[in-house]
């Protein structure tokens, strides 16, 4: 997902990074790309033309053309228009950071999920029910009222079984409105903390799906109406939305099949149109592949900057919090050296190898390019890893003491090449950038609070 966009974007400011000065002019152009970027990418037209205004007006300000570093300036201004396009600013403004559900009322909350068919609603209600009891502790219940699809109702069933949360049993014959009004009962019977409400799809927006959620929603007073849309509808995506919107308290959405090779217009445009946040992000078919929506992230990853913080989550969970704590220090103080290196590449093996972590990682993408072209696969993070262990302790902290000489010796050691040790030098040298200028942008508010 929006690797297109995110290609074409850091075309256009390695373009403006790499001028001294800049004028209003380059800035206009620059601005005309990055409109057919988004355009490309699928993003709703008002939507593109009201970003590129507002980058636009900020950028041309006297105080960003002299800047020592306007390039960098326009970035900087880019990645905040893209953190609140993506939700991280309004009315439930987070500062990047995901937007939380409220369940924070009388129980049991009620989430009442809403969606065509097919846009992955049943699987991210079972999903969201196993993050509630995993994560928070609560104690959930699922109800299926889709009384269309024949095995709807079954299909809940068995996610519920595997998420360890429990359905409402099912009553053959019964409608969506009684089936909410028994799962409310039922619920607040069993002391369950959020009932979650998966309604039916249909496969367009009609009127007769709309006022059965209607009234589902009348009997069940929902604190979240959540919205699921499938990212790969692009267009069709931001329409359905618009459609629900009109016609229910929309809450947030969930954006389903992130892990596709959606083009990102749907997330872009999503708030723009709903007014609402996205909430969570599907990404793969298990029950576990979901994560909240976090604005910030989502734009350091379409800019190229990479999704440390993710990443550093991610590790967290793989290994030891002590190790993690260390290296999130060692990061943000700009001292990331190849043991920490090694310690990264041993829990990407961990985490699902490098087509999971590609994009995530600053510098990642590019090399694994690079050695996808020169046919080299996974292995690769085992090479990495010996390559590491050929070098000495003191070589290890201080790479660039790497010369020629001691390059062909590792080389030797690790039964690689001296190429391929430069590979590794590169992707690290490039790490480190991308986080100091991480930290210079200031972008990564959460970070310091998530390992203070
Ligand atoms: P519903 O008709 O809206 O309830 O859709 P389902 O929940 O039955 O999902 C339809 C299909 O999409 C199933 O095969 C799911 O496994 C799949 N699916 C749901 N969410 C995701 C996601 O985030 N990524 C991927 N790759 N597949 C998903």
């Amino acid at each position: 997902m929006f690797d297109t966009l995110s290609d074409r974007l850091n075309g256009v400011f390695d373009r403006l990074r790499g001028r001294g000065a800049l004028g209003e002019a380059d800035v206009r152009e620059a601005m005309r790309e990055v409109r057919v970027a988004l355009l490309e990418a699928d993003v709703a037209l008002p939507v593109a033309r009201d970003f590129i205004a507002r980058v636009t007006e900020k950028a041309v300000g006297q105080q960003v053309l002299k800047s020592v570093t306007p390039g960098q300036q326009v970035v900087k201004i880019v990645n905040d228009e893209l953190v609140a396009m993506l939700g991280g600013e309004g009315a439930d403004a987070t500062g990047g950071e995901a937007v939380p559900l409220q369940l924070d009322v009388r129980p049991p909350a009620v989430i009442m999920m809403v969606g065509l068919q097919g846009s992955g609603k049943t699987t991210s209600t079972a999903k969201i029910a196993q993050l509630l009891r995993t994560k928070q502790g609560k104690k959930v219940m699922m109800a299926s009222l889709d009384v269309n699809r024949p095995a709807a109702q079954e299909q809940l069933k068995v996610l519920g079984e595997q998420a360890q949360v429990a359905t409402l049993p099912i009553i053959v014959g019964q409608q969506p409105v009684d089936i909410a009004r028994r799962a409310l009962e039922s619920a607040k019977l069993q002391a369950v903390d959020v009932l979650m409400l998966d309604t039916a799809g249909r496969l367009h927006v009609d009127e007769a799906l709309m006022a059965e959620m209607k009234a589902v929603a009348s009997v069940s007073a929902p604190t979240e109406v959540l919205l699921v849309v499938d990212a790969l509808t692009g267009q069709d995506a931001v329409n359905v939305a618009q459609s629900f919107s009109g016609e229910v308290p929309l809450t947030g959405v969930v954006l389903t099949r992130m892990d596709g090779d959606a083009r990102g217009g749907a997330a872009l445009s999503m708030r723009a149109v709903t007014g609402k946040p996205i909430k969570f992000a599907g990404t793969g078919e298990k029950l576990d592949a979901i994560e909240p929506f976090h604005p910030g992230r989502v734009a350091g990853r379409i800019l190229g900057m990479g999704d440390v913080v993710s990443l550093v989550e991610r590790a967290a969970q793989a290994v030891d919090a002590e190790d993690a704590d260390k290296l999130a220090q060692r990061m943000m103080q700009g001292q990331f050296d190849m043991n920490d290196l090694r310690t990264q590449l041993m829990q990407m093996q961990k985490m699902g190898g490098l087509g999971m972590l590609a994009g995530m990682m600053p510098g990642m993408k590019k090399a694994k390019q690079a050695m996808a072209a020169s046919g080299m696969d996974d292995k690769v993070l085992l090479h990495m890893d010996a390559i590491i262990g050929s070098m000495t302790k003191t070589e290890r902290s201080k790479p660039e003491l790497l010369n020629a000489k001691r390059k062909k010796r590792v080389a030797a050691g690790s039964g690689t090449s001296v190429q391929d040790v430069n590979k590794l030098l590169k992707m690290h040298q490039e790490m480190g950038r991308a986080m100091k200028q991480i930290k210079k942008m200031g972008g990564l508010k959460g970070l310091g609070a998530l390992f203070g």
